[in-house]
């Protein structure tokens, strides 16, 4: 086929003859290149039809400006999906960098700091936000701080827990604790309050508290002042007197679903008695003191009236007592007391 289109040698009577062939290869050439451009290569150049460029139709244009207004509403849901989702990366990071402050202001002191806000001072920390979730919006908060416990500091098996309360219900993303190393994923469990009397809640990240009613859901970071009782999702109770100040600090279920549930409480004030279900992990930490428990029954006061000494009856099983200074056993049905400074006033069980 390409011997026919080689007009370099032609002579004058063979040119109509030729034209003629021309012109049907022309044909041709457009027939074969509207079903496969691909073999217009094959054509000599002098048989290509000079082609003016085509612009595009009305239908290609609405076609192409359709696609493209699909495409940016898409991305800007997206954009604005991920901005939170950056928060939470973001809140990750922090959380990640903390846990290894603290255990390099553990490998240096011997103990972890009773402050998140010495790894700060102390320059373990030097982002000017480090302890601070990116989701917190309120002025006054202090960010990760009062979500931060030590646990037992004497038994390097029980290590601090952080937990950040802004991000516990997204999702099933769950609870972000440091259990000695970082877990994600934990299965938040919510608990709810009962028989509310004049008690108030309030929810992290919210200025002002609001008032108590029956069965209001509580979740990590709600703080409850005045008489309630708290039940968990396990079954387990705390009963505050009036006068009480208690934060559920985080109710989860670490790593797998047939793990116990673990709750970590703050009581600040008051007198509240626990009663824990069968094979759950709870802990309570007060300004001096951080009691823990599986399955049991006891009662914890702190008086407000001597910075925050803590008084510990334990009314059935076994409940470990940890302070800074000291940790063991507390007997059974009888008071242990802890001063301001850490030291226990009344014997321990090792
Ligand atoms: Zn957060």
């Amino acid at each position: 086929m390409k011997k026919q289109f080689d007009v370099s040698s032609h002579s004058a009577p063979q040119v109509a003859v030729e034209n003629a062939l021309a012109e049907n290869a022309l044909a041709e050439s457009a027939l074969a290149e509207h079903n496969a451009p691909s073999t217009r290569r094959q054509l000599p150049a002098e048989a290509r039809p000079t082609r003016k460029r085509r612009g595009f139709t009305l239908l290609e244009m609405v076609v192409v400006i359709g696609v493209i207004a699909v495409l940016a509403a898409l991305a800007l849901g997206w954009f604005g999906q991920s901005r939170e989702g950056a928060r939470r990366v973001q809140c990750d990071v922090r959380l990640k960098a903390i846990a290894l402050g603290l255990d390099a202001f553990r490998q240096e002191h011997g103990r972890f700091p009773t402050q998140l806000a010495k790894l700060r001072d102390d320059g373990y920390l030097t982002e000017p936000d480090a302890l601070r979730c990116p989701s917190d919006a309120l002025e006054s908060s202090t960010g990760y701080e009062p979500f931060y416990a030590i646990r037992a500091p004497r038994d390097s098996s029980e290590l601090p827990i952080l937990v950040c309360p802004m991000h516990e219900a997204t999702g099933n993303h769950g609870a972000q604790a440091f259990v000695g190393r970082y877990t994600t994923h934990s299965q938040a469990s919510p608990a709810v309050l009962e028989a509310s009397g004049g008690a108030t809640v309030q929810h992290p990240g919210q200025k002002e508290a609001v008032a108590a009613t029956a069965n209001m859901p509580l979740r990590g970071g709600d703080r409850i002042r005045g008489s309630a009782t708290i039940r968990f999702a396990d079954g387990s109770t705390a009963v505050l007197q009036s006068g009480s100040d208690v934060t559920v600090l985080q109710s989860f279920i670490d790593g797998h679903a047939k793990a116990p549930l673990y709750t970590l409480v703050r009581q600040t004030l008051g007198d509240v008695t626990y009663r824990i279900h069968t094979g759950s992990k709870f802990d309570v930490v007060t300004p001096t003191a951080t009691a823990g428990a599986h399955g049991t029954e006891f009662r914890i006061v702190v008086d407000s009236g001597s910075a925050g000494s803590t008084r510990l009856f334990v009314i059935e099983g076994k409940v470990s007592l940890a302070t800074v200074k000291k940790s063991g056993f507390a007997p059974l049905g009888e008071w242990v007391e802890v001063d301001s400074l850490g030291n226990i006033l009344g014997g321990l069980l090792p």
